[in-house]
């Protein structure tokens, strides 16, 4: 191939393009909305209260090079394999990549700021059409575009304004205008809400704060100082109740976290195995008690929650959003506490959208995937929690076909692979992709 062009320069797209600089010969078109390209969602933030919440050891951005990041860490004084980073400097890191990448590829690199809002196939290959009217031609397209935003809870009135309801709260500035006095929900108590609190918590918000979802369950934290997981001592057994019994005997054993983190090397081999049934009733059914325990935060993020909840200033609830409706200069906000037949009501300065990105595509209002969608050049997988795709990062037509120059990488590719949200398996993806699409024809 002559030309590629990716869509999306966040973690993964920038991680493809490097690959695919270093591995083949292809002209490489990246293209992305925001200002900064290679920082994404996660890494843009400005907080240095955003750590990583992996140690700098696994989180090196290159697959055959474990080591690289906690060497640029301890090459700036910042840490070493052990500590969790700012991702701010992650952000950083992955920006020098990108540039020391292009530099080293003789003019085969080019950034354009823009939307992409189709992608069309004819004879002559790919054309991607962008917001401002332009349009380029290329001879595959790889779709990087990360998480959808979270999905507008039924429950949220539209007469509430931006400043009263946050849709995505990483689109906007969540700590501004509040005073002391005011009360603010978070909706969701997961890494989102954490992030928000503590948004909240670096702003000096000294009102009082309450994180709600259905189980209210909330991320635990990583054991201090570096723990090694004994490796199973079988295949985990392949089928939900069988292998949550055997998890729950490793935790008896060894802890919750690592027999979490034993299932790692495991996760996606099970995950494809496993009939969609058994997908959805572990969606159903497991997935908030995963998602705890597999996403877990540094234990010095984790300090820092549980003063601010020993402070009276944050609380975690489990219970149901019933209504919220405008009061005054404030959101009325009815709940359900978590097996209780009573309601509550509450009256809020900002109610925060935190329940995390959405896959469903079908309810997604990105102008591209619509397009795709619509024209059947992408479908949902079926648990709908994303874009399908094969083993090979094909995306597959509305008849279940691969394409032969559409790919799709990233957390959207959660149906095919489920863990494939944080850098270890991201950086491998996009290192086969990149294997794969530098093959001689
Ligand atoms: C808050 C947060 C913290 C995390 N912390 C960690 C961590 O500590 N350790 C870890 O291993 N993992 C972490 N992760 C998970 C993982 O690293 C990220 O999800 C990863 O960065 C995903 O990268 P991505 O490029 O696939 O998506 P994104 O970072 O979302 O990037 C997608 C990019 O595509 C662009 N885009 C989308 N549509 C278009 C379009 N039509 N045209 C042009 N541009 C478009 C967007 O602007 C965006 O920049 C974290 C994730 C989040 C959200």
């Amino acid at each position: 191939m002559n030309h590629i062009a990716i869509i999306g320069a966040g973690y993964s797209g920038a991680l493809q393009a490097i690959n695919l600089l270093r591995f083949g010969t292809a002209r490489i078109t990246l293209i992305e909305r925001a200002e900064r390209p290679a920082r994404g969602a996660a890494y843009s933030t400005s907080y240095p209260d955003h750590l990583l919440n992996v140690r700098a050891a696994k989180m090196s951005a290159f697959a055959d090079t474990q080591d690289h990041f906690a060497n640029w860490l301890a090459a700036r004084g910042q840490g070493d394999g052990a500590t969790f980073a700012e991702r701010r400097l992650y952000g950083t890191y992955l920006e020098e990549l990108l540039a020391a990448a292009g530099d080293a590829a003789g003019g085969r690199l080019r950034i354009i700021k823009g939307e992409a809002v189709s992608v069309t196939r004819d004879g002559s290959g790919e054309t991607i059409g962008l917001a401002d009217g332009e349009s380029l031609q290329a001879d595959a397209v790889i779709l990087s575009v990360g998480n959808l935003p979270p999905e507008r809870p039924r429950v949220i009135s539209p007469e509430l304004p931006d400043d009263l309801y946050v849709a995505d709260p990483w689109a906007g500035d969540i700590t501004s205008g509040l005073s002391d006095s005011d009360q603010m929900i978070l909706i969701g108590t997961g890494l989102t809400a954490i992030d928000a609190a503590l948004m909240l918590d670096a702003a000096g918000f000294k009102g009082r704060i309450l994180a709600l979802s259905r189980r209210g369950l909330v991320p635990r934290a990583h054991e201090a100082g570096p723990h090694s997981v004994p490796d199973l001592a079988q295949e985990p057994i392949d089928t939900l109740s069988h292998l949550l019994a055997s998890v729950r005997r490793s935790a008896a054993a060894i802890g919750w976290p690592s027999a979490v983190d034993q299932l790692r090397p495991h996760t996606q081999a099970l995950w494809s195995a496993a009939p969609v049934d058994r997908r959805r009733r572990f969606l159903r059914h497991l997935r908030p008690w995963w998602d705890v325990h597999r996403h877990r935060i540094a234990p010095e993020i984790a300090a820092r929650i549980a003063a601010m909840e020993a402070e009276g200033r944050l609380s975690f609830q489990a219970g149901k959003l019933v209504s919220t409706s405008l009061r005054g200069e404030g959101a009325e906000l009815v709940w359900r506490p978590r097996g209780s037949g009573q309601t509550e009501v509450l009256l809020v300065r900002r109610i925060v959208n935190c329940t995390g990105p959405q896959g469903d595509l079908a309810r997604a209002g990105e102008p591209l995937l619509r397009q795709l969608l619509q024209d059947g050049r992408v479908r949902a997988d079926p648990c709908r929690i994303g874009i399908d795709v094969d083993a090979k990062c094909r995306v597959l037509d509305s008849n279940g076909s691969p394409s032969a120059s559409l790919y799709a990488i990233g957390p959207m590719t959660r149906g095919a692979l489920w863990e494939i949200v944080a850098v270890p398996d991201l950086r491998l993806q996009t290192h086969q992709l990149a294997q794969t699409l530098s093959l001689p024809a």
